[in-house]
């Protein structure tokens, strides 16, 4: 029967692969390699669309990009916080001749030379921790913004 021919035909010859092509073994090593490259950089292009996305679109998005961005923003406000917060408690002060960071301590600024006041804001950790903690406490919202513009994201590690 052709069919029986056919598979018999089909089986013999991934036997031959297997058992006798052991050349091949390192062609598909090779080729997994190029593949693992290549969805890799892929997955850098993804990021650097959705990152100019927001640059170029992000005051006013389209329907189904709109949780997605607005996630986006929210961590933004959050890091910028944050980093307020650090500077606060390392005591860093903004140059208002310049704007530079003045650091703690420093009567002068650094880059123009003005003369800084000393700083007299204490920071209130209490009230940082206690701001970090409410922010926490809201709900995380990745997984509803994923499947509200049905997109999936695998996690990948940073290079
Ligand atoms: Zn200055």
């Amino acid at each position: 029967m052709a069919f029986f021919d056919t598979l018999t035909k089909v089986i013999s010859e991934t036997g031959h692969t297997v058992v006798n092509k052991t050349k091949d073994i390192g062609e598909i090593t090779k080729l997994t390699a190029r593949v693992s490259e290549l969805e890799r950089k892929m997955e850098q292009t993804y990021k650097t669309i959705g990152k100019l996305y927001v640059e170029h679109y992000g005051d006013n998005p389209d329907e189904m990009f709109q949780n997605a961005v607005a996630s986006i923003k929210d961590k933004q406000k959050k890091i910028a916080g944050y980093k307020e917060d650090i500077r606060i408690l390392r005591g860093i002060r903004k140059c208002s001749a310049c704007g530079a960071d003045v650091e703690s301590g420093s009567s002068f600024c650094s880059k123009c030379g003005a003369k800084v006041e000393p700083n007299n804001v204490v920071a209130d950790v209490d009230a940082i921790f206690a701001d970090d903690e409410a922010a926490y406490a809201e709900p995380e919202d990745d997984m509803e913004v994923m499947s509200d513009c049905e997109v999936e994201v695998d996690v990948y590690e940073e290079v």
